[in-house]
């Protein structure tokens, strides 16, 4: 994992991918309108604030480009970019 601003090493998960502090998130969904692959939703579950906050959906592990979009528009730094390292050439 790389570390680059937006982006943190401190996942154990090793495809690109995104973590969502719930109780930082108040619920303003700008996340949800910047992905560009729909990868974010709305959860089910109200936070300490009393909102519902935004989570990465069924396929974000697995489609996430980690493209820093979602991070960018996020006012309340509350999203976390995981990008994979490259595999280095044979
Ligand atoms: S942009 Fe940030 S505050 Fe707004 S819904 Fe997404 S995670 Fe929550
Ligand atoms: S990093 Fe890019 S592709 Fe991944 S969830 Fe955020 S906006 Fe979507």
């Amino acid at each position: 994992m790389s570390k680059t601003p937006g982006l943190s090493d401190e996942s154990t998960k090793t495809g690109n991918h995104i973590v969502i502090d719930v109780e930082r998130c108040k619920g303003c969904y700008l996340c949800i309108t910047a992905c560009p692959h729909g990868l974010i939703e709305k959860s089910d579950c109200l936070n300490n604030a009393g909102c519902y906050p935004a989570r990465p959906g069924a396929s974000a592990e697995i489609r996430c480009t980690a493209c820093g979009l979602c991070w960018q528009v996020c006012p309340d730094v509350a999203i976390e970019v995981y990008k994979k390292e490259k595999e280095p050439d044979a």
